[in-house]
């Protein structure tokens, strides 16, 4: 496993380092005297500049001219739920936005404090709490990270959860259910809302509550989906519960390489439908397999990888060989599957591409099989088509029955107007999506980036969601400003863009 890449630094002195966003953060002496009586609370500069921010390419530019998206007024590190309510009630007595932070590995401005005050981070809570190895449940403290989790659950109870992000190293169980999450491996074992079982949530009005439990249970609409991918914005999660299977002990690789990237996509709805499931199933286009794989900008490859039984893993190789063969596909060199697992963890380019002045971003969506062929050809052209772009590239990285997640790759060359070009890229990628009928999003959520696209693609549902967050948290305390709701800490309008 690679080590975990450092955040990006920040150009001067702690002290010096000024939002982005600007306002008045300071807490006054009662709130803070009360938050510092419920658990540790810290106004030290490098922690509330450090807390202002997560891996939003755009922040890291920020951080480089020595700003922060927008510094907190307070950090509180709690160790338990009754002092999350404890902190919930104090923002409520003195109307101070509240905003849960994980690993603050988000892409998408999620966890900044968009209008300053308290910095829930949820780190100090973290551990496996219980195993329920019968029925294959683990419950888990939010702020645990993905290699503490998975190192525990395998080597003591030798179960899997199979979630495993390319932030895996520095993300939260909690971040992973409060973004909707996909891991590399979702295709066998699912996304996070496959896995959820339940959560424990404290809400805006201090109330602790339980959702989930039973399978599949018939007890109205689900809760637990109300809290999976609503960013902080509805509850801060205390506890998960999450679905374990047995660790797999029989792993198989396979590589195919494809005349066009719509026969690999075939070939992927194929098999799928055919009922193989490999736990890794990604197609590259032309321009990443050339970069990645060496091949010759005209190709396509397709990783397969799976674990589970042997009978089971060798049948879904077959099968998605058939379906690889029927559409086109000759058999790849196999080493790429190895290559692949040694570097998928690496992030450490982008850092050094934004150093140098480019900013390089992703962009993932889902949509139908039918409306996916559109969507490759068109968003890749819309990127390139907007001011300062410099390059797109595209790689299917999910798979379902009904249709996939295209991961789209994109970056603006070097230039003084970083910012404005950014806006463009994103406007035309993500409306061309959604003019061809993608989701927003498929895992990295919508945070501030995205917060001007959920309109336009929810329709009147961004009703009945914003009817949701005046009810749960009608003061509007709960990271205020993210995923397209209303803040009235703006009187409506947006901050950004
Ligand atoms: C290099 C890189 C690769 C990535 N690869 C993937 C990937 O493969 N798959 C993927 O899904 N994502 C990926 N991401 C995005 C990111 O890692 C995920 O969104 C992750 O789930 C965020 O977890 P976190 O703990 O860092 O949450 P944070 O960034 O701290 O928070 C994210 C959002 O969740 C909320 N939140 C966090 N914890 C809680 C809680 N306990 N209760 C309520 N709300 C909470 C925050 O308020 C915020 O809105 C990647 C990011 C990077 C930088």
């Amino acid at each position: 496993m690679t080590q975990p890449t450092e955040p990006i630094e920040f150009a001067g002195a702690a002290d010096d380092i000024v939002s982005r966003f600007a306002g008045n953060n300071d807490l006054n002496a009662a709130a803070l005297a009360a938050l510092s009586t419920i658990c540790p609370t810290s106004t030290d500069a490098q922690s509330t500049a450090e807390h202002g921010r997560d891996w939003w390419p755009l922040a890291m530019h920020w951080a480089l001219q020595g700003k922060t998206p927008r510094r907190a007024g307070a950090v509180c590190t709690p160790t338990n739920s009754a002092q999350v309510a404890a902190i919930v009630a104090v923002c409520n007595a003195h109307d101070l936005p509240l905003t849960v932070a994980g690993g603050r590995s988000g892409v998408c401005g999620s966890s900044v404090p968009l209008y300053g005050g308290v910095v829930l981070d949820v780190t100090a809570m973290q551990g496996i709490v219980s195993v329920d190895t019968v029925s294959g449940i683990v419950e888990v403290l939010p702020g645990t990270f993905g290699p503490d989790f998975e190192n525990e659950l395998q080597s003591k109870y030798q179960l899997t959860v199979g979630h495993f992000p390319q932030s895996f190293d520095i993300s939260t169980v909690g971040g992973w259910v409060a973004c909707r999450g996909a891991g590399q491996y979702s295709t066998r074992y699912g996304k996070i809302e496959d896995m959820v079982v339940g959560l424990e949530i404290v809400l805006a009005n201090g109330d602790i509550v339980r959702t989930g439990g039973a399978p599949a249970a018939a007890i109205g609409p689900d809760l637990t989906s109300l809290f999976v991918g609503s960013e902080g914005t509805l509850g801060v999660i205390t506890k998960v519960w999450l679905r374990a299977h047995p660790v797999a002990q029989f792993q198989a690789r396979a590589a195919y390489v494809f005349p066009s990237f719509a026969d690999g996509m075939h070939a992927c709805r194929d098999s799928v439908r055919n009922g193989a499931t490999p736990a890794v199933l990604r197609l590259y286009d032309e321009i990443e397999s050339k970069r990645s794989h060496g091949l010759d900008g005209t190709q396509c490859t397709l990783l397969v990888l799976d674990e589970g039984d042997e009978r089971l893993v060798k049948a879904t190789l077959d099968i998605v060989r058939e379906c690889a063969i029927s559409n086109r596909g000759r058999v790849g060199d196999v080493e790429l599957v190895e290559k692949w697992l040694h570097h998928r963890n690496d992030t450490s380019g982008l850092q050094a591409l934004t150093r140098k002045g480019y900013i390089v971003d992703t962009m993932e969506v889902s949509a139908p099989w039918s409306k996916l062929e559109s969507i490759f050809n068109d968003v890749r052209t819309a990127f390139m088509s907007a001011v300062g772009a410099r390059s797109a590239s595209c790689h299917l990285s999910h798979s379902y029955l009904d249709g996939a997640c295209l991961y789209f790759t994109f970056a603006g060359d070097k230039t003084d107007a970083v910012e404005d070009n950014y806006i463009a890229m994103w406007n035309a990628g993500q409306r061309a999506a959604i003019a061809c009928g993608a989701s927003v999003s498929h895992h990295h959520g919508i945070g501030i980036n995205r917060a001007r696209f959920m309109q336009e693609s929810l329709g009147n549902a961004m009703q009945l969601l914003q009817g949701l967050k005046d009810t749960l948290d009608p003061k509007d305390l709960l990271n205020p400003g993210k995923i397209g709701l209303t803040s009235l800490r703006n009187n409506g309008r947006q901050v950004w863009p």
